[in-house]
């Protein structure tokens, strides 16, 4: 009886091990079938190691690529293939998060109960979020600086509806380009960057959700002498409220106001704001930005603060911590997929709430302030524009930021421009994205 007892034992436990089994497969199926079927040995869904199935296309349709067994084909207009070139891929596969690389396995026509059979063996077309028109605008403006960056995104539903890196590549004649080439690279997507007074926002964030910043004033000389160093200030600002002080973008009391909010405290936000973590967009991870604020030295502390020092930041995150401001708090993961597979993780989901609605609030007043009293709205005809401009000194020279929100119902866009020079980031960035939203709300 005992002996039974133990075979009986002994098969229960065969069952649970093979049951186990079971499971673990049918879930690394179904997470990771695509990435199988995708496998480059997969000689049905590639010729001479380029995928030959599938299409990609923009929000609008407008067909940017077309995979064939003779190559990948793309629009025969030479500025749209360049200023669509990081978001759509080159056949080289050296721009990493190109849709014909990294979404392979929706261009397959990859599914779950049939894996990449397909009777028509064309694929399936997959449709990005962005506006290849709105790129196209961008990127005329971006050319005329060495290296830039634009990312517009729906700070509701997520859909990143502009992304222009450049200098770009053009995919249809990518042969003689070097793979480590800067062409390749996706600033928006990989590169990290001095904030320089952008960072201004969170610093303004974490000071109305510590400090009572209602009665607060500094009295700016124009040099701001602490600790040694020179906080320096484009202009003397004289005597300023907190509002001023940020339309100023007033190093003197930013750096003040650092030291008073503490360097725990700024930990605590820029982790708080997705600042420091990568950004998921449609399961391709951005840079991640980090920061050093010195419980013990009160002249690097305040440096972080005002967005130099040792601070570097992914424009991406940016755009988002932005979109969170607009959006009453909540901040929106970005996406690049207009329509995926239902396994695929979705983006555009919510991250939570970065701010409270108050602090959003008040962030949405002082942005508006700046542009007003600093930026001009004359220059935005027609955009209900709220903004933060920042100009970041670096090893070689200085680079130009511009970030905001357009308070729009029918198009709420958030958005983050970058370029390498210009003076001053509104006069430099200011420009690229008022000419990308006429062209984004003109089409959509
Ligand atoms: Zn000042």
């Amino acid at each position: 009886m005992r002996r039974l007892e133990r075979r009986a034992i002994m098969c229960l436990m065969l069952a649970a091990v093979l049951f186990l089994g079971i499971v673990v497969f049918s879930w690394r199926f179904v997470t990771r079938g695509g990435k199988w079927a995708s496998f480059y040995g997969n000689t049905q869904v590639y010729t001479d190691g380029v995928i030959s199935r599938g299409s990609v296309c923009d929000r609008n349709g407008i067909l940017l690529a077309s995979c064939t067994e003779d190559g990948i084909v793309y629009v025969d207009d030479t500025t749209l293939r360049k200023a669509t070139a990081h978001a759509v891929g080159d056949p080289g596969g050296n721009i990493p998060y190109g849709a014909v690389n990294y979404f392979k396995d929706e261009l397959i026509g990859y599914d779950l109960l049939n894996g990449t059979y397909d009777a028509s063996r064309d694929g399936k077309s997959i449709q990005l979020t962005i506006d290849a028109e709105a790129n196209r605008t961008a990127y005329n403006y971006l050319s005329y600086y060495d290296a830039g960056l634009i990312g517009v995104f729906n700070y509701k539903t997520g859909e990143i509806v502009c992304m222009v890196s450049t200098p770009a590549v053009d995919p249809a004649y990518y042969d003689d380009v070097d793979p480590d080439s800067a062409v390749y690279y996706n600033n928006f997507i990989q590169a990290t960057l001095t904030p320089g007074s952008t960072f201004k926002l969170v610093t303004a964030a974490a000071a109305i959700e510590t400090l009572d910043m209602e009665d607060y004033s500094f009295d700016c000389d124009g040099y701001n002498e602490y600790g040694g160093d020179a906080f320096r200030c484009v202009a003397y600002h004289g005597e300023e409220d907190f509002y001023d002080a940020l339309a100023n973008s007033c190093n003197g009391a930013f750096g003040e106001i650092t030291r008073t909010v503490g360097a725990g405290t700024m930990k605590k936000y820029v982790n708080q704001f997705g600042l420091t973590s990568p950004v998921d967009i449609d399961g391709i991870q951005t840079a991640k930005g980090s920061f050093s604020f010195p419980g013990d030295d009160d002249v690097a502390l305040s440096w972080a603060g005002i967005g130099q020092g040792e601070d570097l930041v992914n424009p991406c995150a940016m755009m988002v911590y932005v979109g969170a401001i607009a959006n009453d708090g909540e901040a929106v993961a970005p996406r690049l997929l207009k329509r995926t597979g239902i396994f695929r993780r979705r983006s555009g989901k919510s991250l939570g709430h970065y701010l409270d609605a108050g602090t959003a609030a008040e962030l949405r007043k002082m942005m508006k302030n700046n542009v007003e009293s600093s930026y001009g709205a004359g220059n935005f005809p027609e955009l209900d524009i709220y903004a933060k401009s920042g100009t970041a000194e670096v090893g070689y020279g200085e680079t130009s930021w511009f970030v905001g929100f357009i308070d729009d119902e029918a198009h709420p866009y958030a958005f983050v421009c970058w370029v390498d020079g210009g003076y001053g980031g509104a006069a430099a960035c200011g420009p690229i994205v008022r000419a990308t939203l006429y062209t984004l709300i003109e089409n959509n």
